[in-house]
């Protein structure tokens, strides 16, 4: 890699389980992915804003490299976050990809930290 250059992970979250009522209307096998700052969904597939709420503050620190010891990296599965909804999401981490600092960023490298 070059000096500004930087690697994340792709992302897939994915609808994986129901442990009983799917009352924000997931359905097994939804998903989105992320790479680097954007999420893609299929065409014509929602996700529901409640358990994407819940999900997105993970995303930045599982597109990192973490500690093997970390529960960042060993945990996936994530329930929905209405108490009553069954939902169980899996954040999976796909390939890397190359990232260059002069293209994600406005400051310069060695600025304040
Ligand atoms: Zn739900």
């Amino acid at each position: 890699m070059s000096s500004d250059e930087f690697s994340l992970y792709d992302l897939r979250v994915e609808v994986v389980a129901n442990r009983g009522r799917m009352l924000c209307h997931e359905q097994i096998g939804d998903y989105f992915e992320v790479s680097g700052g954007r999420i893609a969904f299929p065409p014509g597939q929602g996700f529901p804003l409640y358990a994407m709420a819940a999900l997105l503050p993970l995303l930045p620190a599982k597109q990192r490299d973490t500690a093997p010891t970390d529960w960042m990296t060993t945990d996936s599965d994530i329930a929905c976050p209405d108490v009553h909804c069954g939902a169980v999401f899996r954040i999976s981490r796909m390939g890397k990809r190359v990232f260059r600092h002069s293209e994600e960023s406005g400051e310069p490298l060695g600025g304040p930290r």
